[in-house]
């Protein structure tokens, strides 16, 4: 079996106490500051280097001596951070860096791993606890083990005013058994996908609830009047209902994509699934989009550790519309509410989603074919 050293990211919740929050928050705000600092001392013409940068921090630091509480790795992480900006924009890839602001930029600081000559680390894990510069140890949920050699860390405090780590390693994997086992997938409407095999994947139960719940606390938001206590109240609430529903999802979607990329060699998508779902509503649209991308991406990266083919094809391939049975091509299935048709050519009976993703398997087994 093949191996290969792949990058990790392992994310969990921590429970800071006190003091570390508070240390944590000022972290943020350090980061920032340099960031910046150093952004407001460059022009279009006049650009300094990571390392000119990083040979200016320590009079920063002189200069603003509180600079010194946080964790110093991090402060350098916020330079490379800017000279990865301007090296997007001298090669046209974005636009001139901007500022950060507390507002609409992720509250988040990244830190190192580095082992003294003493060989003390600057990042451990024992049980569930987390050793991090300055913090000293954390407690976090482990919801799984972290293996594999730790490269860096990103510290964050979401909306909901929680603190999460996402613990990046490089780890060596193995690839899977091969398969002779290919399957075909359509994002359904009602269900979160249907396969080739038939098989229906419903979203997480409890989905359905929290966007209630959402819906219901977003129309408490509007009638409470703005920057008023109760408005933040609520405001606070919504954005955990949020976290919660993002947490359920990212976790139905990676169990979902490793059983997939388990059971079968080949699996076929479609590219970017973009449904006019005019039954649903525009959150619970969005919300599907976003799943779909991530899922395709987690599908996507897995295939690649674990030996495995991923076939995305064209969106503009008809797949709804044609008989997966003799290759006929009835259009008027385009129209939605069409959950089931007979071919006019062969009466084959067609479950709408299910035969879309026999013919998704049919077009991504041809592609294979031609490619080869
Ligand atoms: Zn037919």
């Amino acid at each position: 079996m093949q191996t290969k050293i792949v990058d990790k990211a392992y994310s969990f919740r921590i429970t800071p106490n006190k003091k570390q929050e508070e240390l944590i928050n000022k972290n943020i705000g350090c980061v920032r500051f340099v960031f910046n600092h150093f952004l407001a001392q460059s022009k279009d013409d006049k650009y300094l280097s990571y390392s000119k940068f990083a040979t200016q921090l320590p009079k920063l630091k002189k200069e603003y001596n509180w600079l010194r509480e946080v964790d110093s790795i991090s402060l350098q992480q916020s330079l490379k951070d800017l000279d990865k900006a301007f090296k997007r924009f001298f090669k046209g890839l974005g636009g001139f860096p901007k500022f950060k602001s507390k507002k609409n930029n992720k509250q988040s600081y990244r830190t190192q791993y580095f082992k003294r000559s003493s060989g003390t680390e600057s990042i451990e894990i024992k049980d569930n606890k987390i050793k991090l510069p300055k913090l000293g140890w954390v407690k976090f949920r482990k919801s799984r083990e972290v293996t594999g050699k730790i490269q860096n860390v990103t510290i964050r405090k979401s909306k909901a005013n929680k603190y999460y780590i996402s613990v990046c390693v490089q780890e060596e994997v193995e690839e899977l058994p091969q398969t002779d086992k290919a399957i075909g997938i359509d994002l359904g409407l009602k269900d979160f996908l249907i396969t080739s095999n038939g098989e229906v994947v419903s979203n997480p139960r409890t989905l359905s609830k929290y966007e209630n719940k959402i819906a219901r606390l977003n129309k408490r938001l509007a009638k409470k009047e703005e920057n008023s206590n109760n408005w933040y109240k609520v405001k606070n609430k919504l954005a955990r209902v949020h976290e919660k529903v993002a947490n359920i999802r990212k976790d139905f979607l990676h169990k979902l994509s490793t059983k997939l990329i388990r059971e079968n060699q080949t699996i076929v998508v479609e590219s970017l699934k973009v449904k006019n779902m005019l039954k649903n509503s525009r959150l619970a649209k969005s919300i599907s989009d976003v799943s779909w991308s991530k899922f395709v991406d987690y599908l996507s990266y897995k295939a690649e550790w674990y030996g495995k083919e991923l076939i995305k094809i064209d969106t503009f391939f008809p797949s709804s519309q044609l008989c997966s049975e003799c290759g006929y091509q009835k259009k008027e299935v385009k129209d939605l509410s069409v959950r089931e048709w007979e071919c006019p050519k062969c009466h084959s009976i067609h479950d709408r989603d299910i035969n879309a993703s026999k013919n998704i398997l049919q077009q991504g087994l041809q592609l294979q074919l031609a490619s080869r």
